[in-house]
């Protein structure tokens, strides 16, 4: 029995250990009076704070933390989520002030430290102090060297300014420290800032360095549309045609849906290299593979009615105008032939039956994540800057819809 006493007494020590240990993680002095840490987060008006931010009802939030915050003391994670809270609603000098004060304090954790450093960070750039953003997202990555989202807004802020080798090679650290899951993303990406690298290549005439960069773009994504097209530009330029034919016919063959965007290039490179019919067969493939490809049917309409066959561009267009009803320039198409062709009655009456039901408007291309609207195809957003979102919007007309669903 008496062997037993000591094992029983080191157990008891144990317990009584873990007990202390509990207590004084819950549990600290505050001037002379014993506080409960946890309490911030066990009152009522954090969960009623949070309950508001979830239905994106700001100001309550604001009021019921706040009140979470005066009871809590110095619960760090509700004066943090406070400081937040005054960016989003625009109050950038609140936010930094909170932030900022909770720098002050001492033996704060050093993950703790970068955290607060990057809403910090985050007020800056919301305020347009773009130096003391970077300032404060570079001290984030040297408390915390892989911190994705002081990466990721280093990357934002260079790119807003343009200084593309900066949001390089921030991208490619995030390649580097991406799992497999996530590398694809990562590297679409890095393949649109290689591109802008070779864009900057070529303004200073570096052609042999803007070619690498173009191609380095292509191995790392295939879709990267833009590469193809440049690259194919320096080829052109440096009397490779039938190099730059190639590529912008492989730019076709694996983003079909862009394939306009390399229309006006090949049809000249086409007419220099003696291919009559090349840009006609072209069209005619890809409006086989889509019925709905409006563009290679605009394009081919214009080929035709260059060489005098106004019949047949007319008929394109206006099977072009049924795929895509609100696009301008089908419109504006329509009218030139119609004009060489003396408004016949017959055609213009056509014209108004295809179009009876259409509703026009100007910005057909619609950012995927912030639903942006631009009139143009952009790589990358100028609201949210999410690099390759934009998607054409397009209404087909009911009648179609219900045909299509019968
Ligand atoms: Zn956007």
């Amino acid at each position: 029995m008496s062997s037993y006493a000591p094992l029983l007494a080191a157990l008891l020590a144990l317990l009584f250990g873990l007990a202390v240990g509990k207590a004084w993680e819950r549990y600290k002095l505050v001037d002379g009076r014993i506080m409960d840490r946890r309490r911030g987060r066990e009152s009522p008006h954090y969960l009623l704070g949070l309950n508001f931010l979830v239905s994106s009802q700001i100001d309550p939030a604001i009021d019921e933390l706040t009140k979470a915050a005066a009871r809590a003391g110095d619960a760090l994670e509700v004066h943090v989520m406070l400081g937040n809270l005054y960016r989003e609603k625009g109050q950038v000098g609140h936010a930094i002030s909170t932030h900022q004060a909770l720098l002050q304090r001492p033996k704060l954790r050093k993950l703790e430290q970068a955290h607060v450093l990057l809403c910090l960070g985050l007020d800056f750039k919301r305020g347009g102090f773009v130096d003391r953003a970077l300032e404060a997202f570079d001290e984030v990555l040297r408390l915390d060297p892989n911190n994705p989202h002081a990466l990721v807004n280093l990357e934002k802020l260079h790119a807003d300014q343009h200084q593309w080798l900066e949001a390089y090679n921030i991208r490619r650290s995030l390649v580097e420290s991406s799992d497999a899951a996530d590398k694809e993303r990562h590297e679409a990406i890095l393949a649109f800032l290689e591109n802008e690298l070779g864009l900057e290549a070529l303004k200073r005439s570096d052609y042999a360095g803007a070619a690498a960069r173009f191609q380095a773009a292509i191995d790392l994504d295939a879709r990267v549309v833009p590469a193809y097209l440049n690259l194919g530009d320096v080829y052109r330029a440096q009397g490779k045609l039938n190099e730059a034919i190639a590529l912008w016919e492989r730019a076709i063959e694996i983003v079909p849906e862009r394939a306009y965007l390399a229309f006006e290039r090949l049809e000249s490179a086409y007419a220099l290299g003696g291919g009559r019919n090349r840009f006609a067969l072209l069209c005619r493939g890809l409006i086989g593979a889509n019925p709905q490809d409006w563009r290679a049917r605009l394009a081919l309409s214009r080929h035709q009615g260059a060489r005098g066959e106004s019949d047949e561009a007319l008929r394109l267009l206006f099977e072009a105008l049924a795929q895509n009803p609100h696009a301008l320039l089908l419109h504006q198409a329509i009218w030139q032939i119609l004009s060489k062709l003396d408004f016949s009655r017959a055609l213009v009456e056509r014209y108004m039956e295809l179009t009876r039901h259409a509703v026009f408007y100007l910005d057909p291309h619609v950012c995927l994540r912030c639903r942006y609207r631009t009139d143009d195809l952009l790589w990358q957003c100028p609201h949210c800057h999410e690099w390759n979102t934009f998607v054409e919007d397009r209404i087909a007309p009911a009648k179609e819809d219900q045909e299509l669903n019968a």
